[in-house]
């Protein structure tokens, strides 16, 4: 048993099988490329969940206190040490979620990068002035860190999105309390180990928590928890639905970062090359396993068979198989669960009309043991419409629309439930700005781009989606405004009494 020397931690379980449920009290990671266990992480339970909450209680109304600055210089190490493990991190990630070698090793430098950008963050958490209308009176608005935040994570982004959340979290003056997907705790457990003892070495024990259990017992507990202001949670539509009507109940604060249904739009104009190259990426990198990653392709009608043309070449040739072996570029789905949806949304696009180009099996790659598919494109029929393209199949497929003028192609982006990333390819400035609208009337997605595809997003800008996507944004820009609470202030340096708005009470 391989530990990569990152998760010599007692929770660390090696005597496990892939039968082994979570009502032993164990959670086994399973490598979705062999299908065989990797380890087993021992599952927290009502009395380890409260003792993790009073001490990230306790330690926030300490951290709190430690200058912004001097938080930064915690981050920063942080970042150094994720430098150091960059490699072995990486290849956690790959072995537990599928992802390419390049794409792990991608996504714990997201995480380096997020923690560079807090680092900035922590001399800049910039408050207001603004000119009080009342006589020698000033006014202010400053920022103040908010309490214990929850994490709540997705399989496929196993560390960067603890990390998005958890350095800006940091920096702000709060600690946290991450619960990460059950599909992928070894990567939580080694990268929250890392950042606990960078922390707790410079005087800060329990700035970084972790509990990893079922939504049953720690889900419901964490998302109904009042010592967690913001509930922060990263995963499905259904799942933010949810959390998000629990934590509104108790009037808590969430930040929802949720499902996707992407579209990119190429115009006759466009650099097809580019297009195709960018469209394959976004479609079948990660095994269409990103929030981002290309669902729906939005082709103009003069150009539709040549451009799809041009995309089964790169489909049929992509290597398919383990994720850490060289030239691999699609890995395997998540879990056999994944493997039956996609199997289930072939047949639906078949039974409503819809044309399989290439792919739609399941591959059966070194003796059949791993999750492995087809990246597949299916053409819509002549309706142009199909029911199955509507919602996110988190799998690669790719449905090609056409259409005739760019308000079609607009409206086409805009008319599925979610609102998370699209794009636009084109050489025309007129096309990319009507994409851009600033009065509101092209892409409606948190995301929009012009000659880059929809996956793939840096941390300088706010990351996040409308509609059901869940409104919420993280990672750069102003993101880290969520994780304070904002605090006006008023005060009368002189010595009359005066009321706003002329009110006189005398
Ligand atoms: P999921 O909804 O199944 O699970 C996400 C997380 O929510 C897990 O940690 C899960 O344990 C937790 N959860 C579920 N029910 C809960 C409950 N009742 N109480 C507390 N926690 C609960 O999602 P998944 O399959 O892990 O991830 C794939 C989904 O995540 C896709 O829809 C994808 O688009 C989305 N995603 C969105 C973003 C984004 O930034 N918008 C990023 C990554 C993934």
């Amino acid at each position: 048993m391989q530990t990569l020397g990152l998760c010599d931690d007692a929770r660390f379980v090696a005597d496990v099988t892939a039968e082994t449920s979570t009502d032993s009290g164990v959670v086994v990671s399973i490598n979705p490329a062999t299908g065989l266990p990797i380890a087993g992480v021992t599952l927290d339970d009502e009395a380890s969940y409260e003792k993790t909450l009073a001490r990230s209680r306790e330690a926030f109304l300490r951290w709190r206190k430690v200058p912004a600055p001097q938080r930064g210089l915690v981050v920063r190490a942080m970042g150094e040490e994720l430098r150091r493990f960059k490699n072995p991190l990486g290849t956690l990630v790959s072995l537990e979620v599928g992802k390419i070698l390049s794409e792990g090793l991608g996504e714990v430098q997201e995480t380096i990068d997020i923690a560079d950008f807090a680092v900035g963050l922590s001399r800049q958490q910039y408050g207001l002035t603004m000119p009080s209308e009342r006589p020698e009176h000033a006014m202010k608005e400053q920022w103040l860190p908010l309490g214990p935040i929850g994490i709540i994570t997705a399989f496929n982004f196993p560390n960067a999105v603890w990390g998005w959340n958890a350095m800006l979290a940091a920096v702000c003056g709060d600690t946290s309390v991450w619960k990460p997907s059950l599909l992928a705790p070894l990567t939580a457990l080694a990268s929250n180990r890392i950042a606990d003892r960078v922390a707790t070495e410079m005087g800060h024990p329990d700035v970084f928590s972790l509990v990893i259990g079922t939504d049953a017992l720690i889900g419901e507990r964490m998302i109904a928890d009042r010592r967690l202001p913001l509930i922060s949670a990263t995963g499905s539509c259904r799942m933010g639905r949810y959390v998000g009507s629990v934590v509104a109940g108790r009037l808590g604060r969430c930040l929802l970062e949720l499902g996707g249904n992407n579209a990119v739009i190429i115009e006759p104009d466009a650099d097809l090359d580019l297009a195709a190259k960018s469209t394959v990426f976004g479609s079948v990198g990660t095994c269409g396993q990103r929030c981002t990653t290309t669902r729906r392709l939005i082709v103009h009608e003069s150009i539709a068979d040549e451009f799809v043309a041009k995309l089964v070449g790169p489909y049929q040739s992509v290597k398919i198989g383990d994720p850490v072996q060289a030239g691999v570029l699609v890995g395997p789905l998540i879990n056999s669960a994944a493997v039956d949806g996609f199997v289930s949304a072939v047949a639906q696009a078949r039974e409503q009309g819809g044309e399989v180009v290439t792919g739609g099996n399941v591959a059966e790659i070194d003796g059949g043991k791993g999750y492995f598919v087809e990246p597949t494109i299916v053409r819509v029929p002549a309706s142009n419409t199909l029911a199955i393209a509507m919602s996110e199949t988190f799998a690669p497929i790719l449905y090609v629309f056409t259409y005739k003028t760019l308000d079609e192609a607009i409206a086409m982006n805009n008319a599925v439930d979610q609102g998370l990333s699209s794009a636009i390819f084109t050489s025309s400035v007129r096309s990319a700005e009507r994409f851009l609208s600033p009065s509101g009337t092209g892409s409606d997605c948190g995301l929009a781009y012009v000659n880059c595809g929809t996956s793939g997003a840096e941390i300088g800008g706010a990351f996040g989606g409308e509609k059901d996507t869940g409104g919420g944004r993280e990672s750069g820009s102003d993101a880290w405004k969520a994780y304070m609470r904002r605090q006006t202030s008023t005060t009368n340096f002189g010595t009359q009494f005066n009321l706003a708005q002329g009110i006189r009470f005398e």
